[in-house]
């Protein structure tokens, strides 16, 4: 069986979500352990993970050297980050799979995801990502980025558009059928355009639970397993009767998600995904949180989400 296994904030960073490396390896070091019960039970997985912290503090280093050292671009730092935090995942997971006993392979793929040049989103960047910017700072920056006023000063404002596909899907697959680990499309993969006879890095961010999506139908994973830090999906999140779903077909939830259960930028990404996945040929979406992965997985715990 193969899964795609989306790895949210806390996986990666803990409750703060900081990008200081220690709490990083402390994050991913108890993660390990739940993809390591997945593993030994025979299951064949990608996992895919996001990147506001880590491109954040990029960002933020990429603004305090301007001066000397030229900003890199986004799409870059998009790349930089998959190296940063697959290295993390394949050491912790390298680490876990030797104190068990666990003989399988695990390796991070760069991957670029093709976006439309002529996607809505492109006109009109809204979301913001990294430090804070003096005025001085984003005239330097605005001939490289679209610079949006917030509360004390201007951040660079990015499109969010949607992915189109997985340019190394194929590598992917075959690389999951060998039953090797791979770690792919993190920070929901580098945006490529295709421009004249090639691909082109854009500045955008791909929303990192739709890539996983897309990925998850490209690679004809039988689960896309998203892992973040609630255990069920609710509907009437936060009020007084809140309640967690537990089996939930493709007409219920399109419903709920037409009522505005899950909002833009949290859940509402993923339940967009879940639902994608599965009009797409998927078996099963199932969301969750880390330490009960395993358990979602047989079905004692989790959203599930399905035909
Ligand atoms: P990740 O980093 O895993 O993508 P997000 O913060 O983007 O995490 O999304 C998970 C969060 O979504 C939860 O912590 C929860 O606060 C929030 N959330 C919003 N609506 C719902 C809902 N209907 N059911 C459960 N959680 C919800
Ligand atoms: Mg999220």
């Amino acid at each position: 069986m193969k899964a795609i296994v989306a790895l949210g904030g806390n996986a990666l960073t803990g409750k703060e979500r900081k990008a200081e490396i220690k709490k990083q390896f402390e994050a991913m070091k108890s993660t390990a352990k739940s993809i390591a019960k997945m593993i030994k039970n025979g299951w064949h997985i990608a996992i895919t993970h996001g990147n506001g912290p880590q491109v954040g503090a990029l960002l933020l280093q990429q603004k305090i050297a301007m001066r000397e050292v030229p900003p890199m671009p986004l799409h870059v730092l998009g790349a930089l980050t998959q190296g940063e935090i697959g290295y993390i995942v394949q050491q912790c997971l390298l680490n876990e799979f030797e104190r068990q006993g666990i003989n399988r392979r695990i390796a991070t793929i760069i991957t670029q995801v093709l976006v439309d040049e002529n996607d809505e989103a492109f006109k009109k960047p809204t979301k913001p990502i990294g430090p804070i910017y003096s005025e001085e700072e984003a005239r330097k920056l605005e001939k490289s980025y679209v610079m949006g006023r917030v509360e004390g000063g201007w951040r660079i404002l990015v499109p969010s558009p949607k992915p189109i596909s997985i340019i190394e899907a194929d590598i992917i697959k075959k690389m999951m059928e060998e039953g090797i680990v791979v770690i792919a499309a993190g920070g929901g993969g580098i945006p490529v355009v295709k421009k004249g006879d090639g691909l082109q890095g854009v500045d955008a961010v791909i929303d990192k639970d739709l890539a996983s999506q897309k990925l998850a139908n490209e690679v004809a994973a039988d689960i896309l397993l998203i892992l973040t830090d609630v255990e069920h999906v609710c509907i009437n999140y936060g009020k007084e009767n809140e309640m967690p779903l537990t089996d939930v077909s493709l007409q219920e939830i399109e419903e709920y998600y037409k009522d505005g259960h899950f909002p833009p930028g949290s859940m509402g990404p993923k339940i967009e995904a879940a639902i994608n996945f599965i009009r797409n040929g998927g078996k099963e979406t199932i969301i969750t949180s880390i330490n009960k992965a395993w358990e979602a997985l047989q079905g004692k715990t989790g959203t599930h989400i399905h035909e």
